[in-house]
């Protein structure tokens, strides 16, 4: 960390901050130039808090020079990490697509989409049981139930479920889960991701719809704070002035999320676009981008869907997606 001292700041003044930097543990290098005084500071910086020390009058500015994430950190974790879903790997070389409805609604919904995708190339049925609706008098997911029917599909299919949770206290129904969702409105719900890292379970972090990457990997920090490193995580679009399409995919959130950290980054192109029509070409272009995997919205009748109709594909272009998917990694690999 670096701060930059304003020229009024006397001798005693600086003499003072060094003191109380020094009490923190760091180590402090201080540097005189002829209009302004420098000071570098060396040591673990996360404890120390950047705006009181921005706030101080004889400091003109202050500048992290290490991220404060640790953990999910690409510096301390040169390599990829590579996460191992009931078999299937996701990370690194290892791409894995999750897809199915954006709720759980019946028994027949869940088995005959979860088989079509699977038969497409899907390999993780997705499926919220929960769900975080914007209005309360929305449908709010088939919760205990729908994690039953999803348990159900799995065991039809063999394909390991991804679900969301909203409330800690939910975890013993998240028991047989494979991979538990936190939704964009979660991502700070750092008493929740607090109990998340003292699990073992895989993780999908989505990203915020107005968190930057440095909050999304400090999310991610907090989950593997507690012990779990098993954290995928999801850009899903973020809001912006745009308002033809729901969010706005941020397709270099994937090759800046991977150079800052080893984590597997996924792309979810049906919440980031909102139009059914759109998830093919931005699937696309996320796996282009370098994504490990790709979260997409399928629905066997999209037009009567309880949620998210109008982002849903159908089986079929799920699978021709699919089909245009593998090419594109073809492509990228050669
Ligand atoms: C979802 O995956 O259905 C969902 C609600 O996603 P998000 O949290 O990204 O809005
Ligand atoms: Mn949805």
């Amino acid at each position: 960390m670096i701060a930059v001292l304003k020229s009024s700041a006397t001798k005693e003044q600086i003499e003072k901050l060094i003191a109380w930097l020094k009490s923190k543990k760091l180590a402090v290098h201080l540097s005189e130039g002829e209009f302004c005084t420098i000071l570098g500071l060396v040591g673990d910086t996360s404890q120390i808090d950047i705006g009181l020390v921005e706030g101080l009058d004889i400091v003109a500015s202050v500048k992290r020079i290490s991220e404060p994430f640790k953990r999910a950190n690409r510096k301390f974790h040169p390599d990829d990490s590579v996460i191992d879903i009931c078999g299937l790997k996701i990370g690194g070389s290892d791409f894995q697509i999750m897809a199915g409805p954006c709720s759980v609604e019946s028994k027949e919904q869940i088995l005959g989409i979860a088989k079509s995708v699977h038969a497409s190339g899907a390999s993780i049925l997705r499926g919220g049981a929960f769900k975080p609706r914007t209005s309360p008098y929305d449908f709010q997911g088939l919760r205990a139930d729908g994690i039953e029917l999803l348990l159900e599909a799995k065991k039809q299919t063999g394909m390991p479920i991804v679900s969301e949770i909203m409330n800690a206290n939910h975890l013993p129904m998240f028991e047989q889960v494979d991979i538990i969702q936190v939704g964009a409105r979660s991502m700070q719900n750092f008493e929740m991701l607090k109990e998340l890292g003292m699990t073992k379970k895989p993780i999908l972090l989505k990203r915020g719809f107005s968190n930057t990457l440095q909050e999304l990997l400090m999310s991610a920090e907090y989950i593997m704070a507690g012990g779990n490193n098993n954290v995928i995580l999801c850009e899903r679009g973020i809001r912006t002035f745009e308002t033809c399409t729901r969010n706005t995919l941020d397709i270099s959130a994937v090759p800046m999320l991977r150079e800052l950290s080893h984590l597997p980054v996924v792309v979810d192109p049906s919440h980031a676009s909102g139009i059914a029509r759109l998830v093919k070409p931005m699937a696309m272009a996320a796996v282009a981008a370098g994504a490990h995997g790709l979260m997409i919205e399928v629905h066997n009748d999209p037009q009567s869907a309880l949620c998210d109709g109008a982002q849903s594909l159908t089986p079929e272009q799920f699978s021709e997606t699919a089909e245009r998917i593998r090419k594109v990694r073809e492509a990228v690999a050669a």
